[in-house]
């Protein structure tokens, strides 16, 4: 008998072809494998048990890192031919192509540049199929060495013959090296200058060792690096890199390091021993002077990641376990560099020194991030390690599709019939920078995954330059455009996520997103299906005085909901000036630069203002997210008063007054802040569980969706989930994309794929 497999799903670049032929051999049936179209294409030949045989062991005994989406067979006539053999991989055949993200650095690597006498032995830049570089270093399709970066590297025989022996765990590694024919590392000074050396490494280690700083080229970009033990080099970092309070990342040398500084539980652990390597925020362990208090200022909580590449091990283990500090290289909030000339250029004068190497990254991908919450990942940062893994849309889509996202912690996506490509983090557009690595990036992913789109989805916000973007784009190529709510596309995403028939209650809580009339919304629930919603309630509309500066400026949502409640301004009195307050004021009576928004996230704004936990911002979301560490302190989840006014045919409102006005009560009777951090916190939790039920009697629908960016609070999800459970409510969220506006541009994918009829222009 012959039978013809072709599997699907991350196939390629990934070691299934040597399995197959292992099994195959193993068997002794005769035929063939081989990539093709993106999948890999088996024929085997032999005696029926022991083709059943290998089908069973080819579903069950995938490589690691190989996942299968479907296995199609059907029985073709025999051939009789000998042997087993593996095909090359055919040329210009690019449709449906997968692109493996990168790969941390397996456990037999690792054991072979830490044993003498290994031929790798320190050598900086191993790899096998198992492990390595994939998406950073991939200039085209298919797979192949000669696509990538690793072209200019002309292999030695030693490596030749692991790269031929299919039985060898490099049998086909594109990136295959060692220290005689791969990649080589080379120092230099802040200028750029080559610092002659005979183990540059060693010297970089040694300069961090003295408090220095340095620059680091890695897998995706480029990291400034420090000693995460010294004050005096961590304090200096952020003074370059003009960044006042957001918390650096550290790389410890492993998980016992880890354990050591923060509490890790299995969850968590699992997440930092994963192939995806992630930075995983972390509960801090009791203060100690092993983390120099700069790295995270005030922050119970420390990103941490394991080393992910050969390179990581080795230099962690020459700073002699010492945590280092880990962080994009760029200056403030700009995209990483990771391209050599820009890179001694940027972080040049903010370093002492730069380790750097001589393969080239062809695209950048910073480091993801994650936390766990409810027993289960929830994504910050989809970037490394993770991009662009395909996610599986629940229909197909009508033609091939960009998705354009949002415009803070924006990502992208392409796809193709009901296959998505979500692209790495590339920060928030509205830096330049951004916005060029955004238009680059989409060309390169458009080559890469060779998907020519028809259609552009985006945001319904008309100033978001991903907007922009889109309308300049479809005018210029004829292509067709579906602008999307920015709310709905965070609930479609969720429901993306886990293939929700039917509408489901979505919350979708954020800090601003255009709104279908003209308001900012933002603390919204949605009666919804990929093909539409209807606002089925929100938080009352309050001023935004000052628009943007609002956002950086929390004391001024405590403003405009203290005069919504008819408070007066007393609690603010002693922590903003007066003046400032009275400009606010009119501001806000006057509706003169104040627009109309229902945002959840200005309201938790508020709430710390009203607090005094933070008047001013440096980074969004940073009020909200002190709320919660303060919240985490008290266990009293006693609710404050809820209403709703409900009306025929249009949305309810949800009322914020008398929160605001017992809140006011309570920092009048000086109650401990963390309790009215706590209770805040419950009553958010007690409001989605009312108004869905309310919803639910109305329409009969059980099943939730909780997205938008503040449900990155793993207070506010727990309470909420508890509080939905035990309502006998179905809710999901999130935890393959982040809730937050990383994950727009797969909800606006799925809602494209809603849309059967769409036809191209022509
Ligand atoms: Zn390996
Ligand atoms: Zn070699
Ligand atoms: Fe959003």
């Amino acid at each position: 008998m012959r039978w013809r497999f072709v599997v699907q799903g991350i196939v390629q670049g990934v070691g299934f072809r040597p399995r197959v032929y292992q099994l195959a051999t193993e068997l002794g049936l005769s035929g063939f494998v081989r990539n093709h179209a993106g999948a890999v294409w088996i024929e085997v030949e032999g005696v029926p048990s022991l083709i059943d045989l290998f089908a069973t062991r080819l579903a069950t005994r995938p490589p690691a890192l190989a996942r299968i989406d479907s296995i199609d067979h059907r029985q073709i006539s025999p051939r009789g031919l000998p042997g087993f053999q593996i095909v090359e991989s055919e040329q210009a055949d690019s449709s449906g192509v997968f692109i493996s993200p990168d790969v941390a650095t397996c456990n037999e690597c690792l054991s072979e540049i830490l044993d003498p006498s290994d031929r790798r032995y320190g050598y900086a830049f191993a790899n096998c199929t198992n492990c390595g570089p994939r998406l950073t270093i991939i200039q085209g399709s298919p797979y192949d060495r000669q696509r990538t970066t690793m072209a200019a590297f002309a292999m030695c025989a030693a490596c030749r013959r692991e790269y031929e022996d299919p039985l060898d765990r490099r049998f086909h590694a594109q990136p295959i090296a060692c220290p005689d024919c791969g990649p080589q590392l080379r120092l230099l000074t802040s200028r750029g200058e080559w610092i002659a050396c005979r183990d540059p490494l060693q010297e970089f280690a040694a300069a961090l060792r003295a408090g220095q700083l340095g620059a680091l080229k890695g897998l995706g970009g480029y990291h400034l690096v420090c000693d995460a033990s010294s004050p005096a080099a961590v304090e200096s970092l952020r003074r370059k890199k003009l960044r006042d309070e957001k918390p650096f990342a550290i790389m410890v040398a492993d998980l016992e390091q880890g354990q050591v500084l923060c509490d890790i539980n299995r969850e968590e652990s699992s997440l930092l021993t994963s192939v995806q390597r992630p930075i995983v925020l972390l509960r801090r362990r009791q203060e100690s002077d092993a983390i120099a208090p700069g790295v995270a200022p005030g922050n119970p909580r420390l990103g941490v990641m394991l080393p992910y590449s050969p390179l990581h091990h080795l230099l962690l283990r020459a700073v002699g376990g010492r945590p280092l500090v880990m962080t994009s290289g760029n200056v403030s909030d700009e995209p990483m560099a990771y391209a050599d000339e820009d890179a001694i250029c940027r972080l040049g004068p903010m370093v002492d020194v730069i380790l750097t190497h001589n393969r080239e990254i062809h695209v950048r991908c910073e480091d993801s991030v994650t936390r766990v919450a409810c027993g289960s990942p929830m994504p910050v940062r989809r970037s490394r390690g993770l991009a662009p893994s395909p996610i599986v849309l629940p229909q197909k889509l009508p033609l091939p599709t960009l998705a354009v996202g949002g415009q803070l912690k924006s990502t992208f996506a392409l796809g193709r019939a009901s296959t998505a490509f979500v692209s790495h983090h590339l920060g928030d557009l509205d830096q330049v920078s951004a916005y060029e690595a955004f238009t680059r990036d989409i060309q390169l992913y458009e080559q890469l995954f060779d998907i020519q789109p028809q259609l552009i989805v985006h945001d319904l916000h008309p100033d978001y330059v991903s907007t922009r973007y889109a309308e300049e784009r479809a005018g210029q190529e004829r292509l067709r455009t579906l602008p999307v709510q920015h709310h709905h596309a965070h609930i479609a995403s969720c429901i993306a996520e886990h293939e929700l028939q039917g509408p489901v209650i979505g919350v979708a809580f954020d800090g601003t997103g255009f709104g279908s009339d003209g308001a900012i919304w933002g603390g919204e629930f949605l009666l919804a299906d990929l093909s539409g919603f209807e606002r089925s309630a929100h938080l009352r509309y309050v001023r935004l005085p000052g628009g943007d500066a609002a956002i950086r400026e929390p004391w001024r949502s405590a403003v405009a909901q203290l005069h919504d409640a008819g408070c007066d301004l007393s609690v603010l009195c002693d922590k903003v000036p007066q003046a400032a307050l009275n400009v606010v004021t009119q501001m806000i009576r006057r509706g003169v630069n104040a627009p109309q928004t229902s945002s959840m996230g200005r309201l938790f704004d508020a709430v710390a203002a009203l607090l005094g936990i933070r008047l001013k911002v440096s980074f969004e979301g940073q009020a909200a997210m002190e709320l919660e560490w303060l919240a985490e302190q008290s266990g009293d989840t006693e609710c404050y008063p809820l209403e709703v006014e409900e009306h025929e045919r249009q949305p309810m409102i949800i009322e914020t007054r008398p929160i605001i006005r017992s809140i006011v009560e309570d920092v009048r009777a000086n109650v401990p802040r963390a309790v009215i951090a706590r209770r805040f916190h419950a009553t958010i939790a007690e409001l989605i569980g009312r108004v869905a039920e309310t919803i639910r009697n109305r329409t009969g629908v059980n099943r939730m969706a909780l997205s938008g960016g503040v449900f990155m609070n793993a207070v506010l999800m727990e309470d909420s989930l508890r509080r939905l459970t035990n309502a006998g409510f179905e809710a999901f969220r999130q935890t393959a994309v982040p809730p937050n506006d990383g994950g727009l541009c797969l909800g606006q994918l799925a809602i494209a794929a809603s849309f059967p009829e769409i036809k191209p222009v022509n």
